[in-house]
């Protein structure tokens, strides 16, 4: 697994905002050298429409909603179409997009959480295979419940920290699989409730692994932390690379850029080495 990155990812911004684009250009500059580039497109509007409802992607495009945590960036509708599109290139080339911005809180018909189009679940709907999510972001991926909820060709499965944004996921509902964690779980724990998550799984069921792949759970994350190091990244990139399928991620949280270069290299070095 490399990546998918342009930088014109890095060319939004809104003063003060966590997910700034130094975040992922301090986090790009120490895993640039490491792992090969590919360049995404933009998705289409017609690939947008295949996950959300017509009249909330004319508001995004339009800038009609209202989010404090959602900015109106200049060009907003360009770059979440090119982060969507990351995704999309992210399926085809079976590698991890670090485009933003980020995804796994905008459903069918709402944005949130800094995130305006889900970016992962476009890229499963128009792969058209069975997949299974394994979302770990430390938030729920409110936005990638409500767009699979009970849809058979995918299971979602969530850790995440509870009680924290956006308040969702605290059981498990039909194929979304949710475990809420303290934010003292640490490494020992967060592997635990991970591999009895991914054991009742029958991985036969799918065609592919699609990842919502959020370092906010770091213990030097101001956002979310559930006590992580760097080093556990490494244990969840191979403990998912042992599902044998073809697997790619987009990038969710991660809010310290030196931390999430590391966090990223450390998750794909286990991931590769699997
Ligand atoms: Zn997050």
């Amino acid at each position: 697994m490399d990546l998918v990155f342009s930088e014109e990812a890095l060319q939004y911004r809104s003063a003060g905002h966590p997910e700034s684009p130094e975040r992922v250009k301090v986090a790009y500059q120490y895993l640039q050298d490491k792992y090969e580039t590919t360049s995404p497109e933009e998705a289409t509007y017609d690939d947008l429409l295949t996950v959300h409802e017509k009249p909330f992607v004319e508001k995004v495009k339009n800038k009609t909603f209202m989010d404090p945590d959602c900015p109106k960036y200049d060009n907003l509708f360009h770059h979440a179409l090119l982060s969507a599109g990351g995704g999309i290139t992210a399926q085809q080339t079976d590698n991890l997009s670090l485009m933003r911005p980020p995804g796994h809180h905008a459903g069918k018909d709402f944005l949130g959480g800094f995130c305006y189009f889900n970016n992962l679940a476009i890229a499963v709907k128009k792969s058209g295979v069975k997949t299974l999510v394994v979302d770990f972001d430390a938030h729920h991926g409110n936005g990638t419940q409500d767009i699979f909820l009970g849809d058979d060709q995918v299971v979602y499965i969530s850790l995440h920290r509870s009680p924290a944004f956006p308040g969702t996921g605290t059981e498990t509902i039909e194929n979304a699989i949710n475990f809420p964690i303290s934010p003292s779980t640490g490494d020992r724990k967060y592997m635990e409730v991970l591999r009895g998550a991914l054991d009742k799984i029958d991985v036969s069921n799918f065609e592919q692994l699609a990842l919502s792949a959020g370092f906010d759970g770091h213990k030097a994350d101001p956002l979310a932390s559930v006590g992580l190091s760097t080093g556990v990244y490494k244990e969840i990139g191979s403990l998912l690379a042992g599902l044998n399928l073809p697997a790619f991620g987009v990038l969710e949280g991660g809010y310290v850029g030196e931390d999430l270069g590391r966090n990223i290299d450390s998750f794909l070095s286990g991931f590769n080495e699997s």
